[in-house]
């Protein structure tokens, strides 16, 4: 076996994680000009653009929607900032979006208002003849950006070192991943799942194998892996930048569960203190996380889901209910503006958008509808047919097991 020696790295999305945090409640856009002072290395668009207000944007893009008509699908991630929503035909998790762009044939382009996975993952579902566009390219997700391809290929191959080919390990990839990872496991007998899905993938692969490798997210996979009764002892991180993950061949072979050293920066914020110092405030209070947060503040909140149940539980709470929420505060707020019945805020007082969602500015969407207008499409994505196809079998089974 080669032992590589690899220097570790941050991504850029998880170093500029903080730029927009403020302890201020206001999160309206300002000028994109004005934001690049934040210190931020996004997407360069012309000057024009970088200039215009917020109300000036807003004025354009209606009109540029208009003009494109039934050509143009919208679509908005619940983490986008409201700039951006108000203009989403329609609005969900990766999840939900991505479905959504598969059964959308009609319009010519997808303008994908989320980060880079999803975009990708829409390309792969949408028909040949639609093009699928991301608005600002460097609009990445951090905790994807934590699982390289030729890391993973490497972890891969190290572990059928250690295992054997024959071992029954399968691969789990968290829809927040490259297509890239997402082909590795369509090719191994592995699949994609999601946040509302993940327990029913872990099902899936434990009843044909003893061994799943989890990817990226580490803390989606323990608590999932706690839910299906997997012990804490028989789960090993996997640290991509040291030898055999930073384990011992014996520690690989007794694990059942082997967790990518990755994480949310937004979700992993959120702390027990916070929940305790809710439940001073409001003893009636219900604690929602997602399952994104560590184990420890999963265990605490009364309930935990993905972005659709925590929208969905709000909403269908009685009136007078008290909820603190322990994912991205765009979408805390709006939930808040939207149920004026209850109380619903964000665990974190510190006011912390999703920084790589953030980078979807209302700049960026009026440059990319310009450019469709005039037959010029900017920054499409496109993912290669045999990436795309090996994709697809992991994303096929992911719909089988739900
Ligand atoms: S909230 Fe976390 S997982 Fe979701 S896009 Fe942002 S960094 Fe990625």
């Amino acid at each position: 076996m080669v032992v590589k020696m690899k220097t570790p790295t941050i991504p850029i999305t998880e170093i500029e994680q903080s730029a927009f945090c403020q302890t201020d409640d206001e999160l309206k856009a300002k000028s994109l000009e004005e934001e690049f002072g934040a210190g931020v290395r996004w997407q360069k668009l012309p000057v024009s653009y970088m200039r215009m207000s917020p109300e000036e944007l807003d004025d354009r893009i209606t009109e540029a929607r208009a003009k494109l008509g039934a050509r143009v699908v919208i679509l908005g991630h619940h983490y986008q900032r409201d700039e951006i929503i108000k203009f989403a035909d329609h609005r969900g998790d990766s999840f939900k979006l991505s479905l959504l762009a598969a059964s959308m044939k009609d319009s010519e382009y997808i303008l994908f208002c989320g980060v880079h996975f999803m975009a990708e993952t829409a390309d792969i579902l949408s028909a040949p003849h639609q093009k699928v566009v991301l608005p600002n390219l460097t609009a990445g997700c951090s905790m994807a950006d934590m699982a390289r391809i030729d890391d993973v290929l490497d972890c891969w191959d190290d572990l059928q070192d250690v295992l054997g080919e024959s071992d029954g390990l399968t691969p789990i990839t968290y829809m927040n991943s490259t297509a890239a990872i997402k082909a590795l496991c369509g090719r191994n007998d592995g699949i994609v799942c999601t946040s509302s899905n993940a327990a029913a993938t872990f099902k899936w692969a434990y009843e044909k194998g003893e061994r799943v490798l989890f990817i990226p997210d580490q803390h989606l996979g323990r608590n999932t892996g706690v839910k299906m009764g997997v012990g804490l002892d028989e789960m090993i991180v996997w640290d991509p930048f040291k030898p055999l993950g930073g384990n011992t061949e014996d520690e690989i072979r007794y694990s059942r569960l082997i967790l990518w050293q990755g994480h949310c920066s937004v979700h992993t914020r959120f702390t027990v203190d916070q929940i305790e110092q809710a439940r001073e405030r409001f003893p009636d209070v219900q604690i929602l996380a997602h399952p994104e947060c560590t184990m420890e503040v999963v265990q605490a909140a009364d309930y935990n889901g993905s972005t659709e149940f925590i929208k969905n539980f709000v909403s269908e709470s009685a009136p007078g209910s008290v909820i603190a929420v322990g994912t991205e505060i765009s979408m805390v707020k709006r939930l808040a503006a939207e149920n004026p019945d209850k109380t619903v805020f964000c665990l974190d007082s510190v006011v912390c958008p999703c920084s790589t969602m953030y980078r979807i500015h209302p700049a960026y969407l009026s440059w990319v509808l310009d450019g469709l207008n005039e037959g010029v499409v900017v920054n499409q994505i496109t993912v290669d047919e045999e990436t795309a196809e090996q994709s697809r079998v992991a994303l096929d089974r992911m719909l089988t097991v739900v």
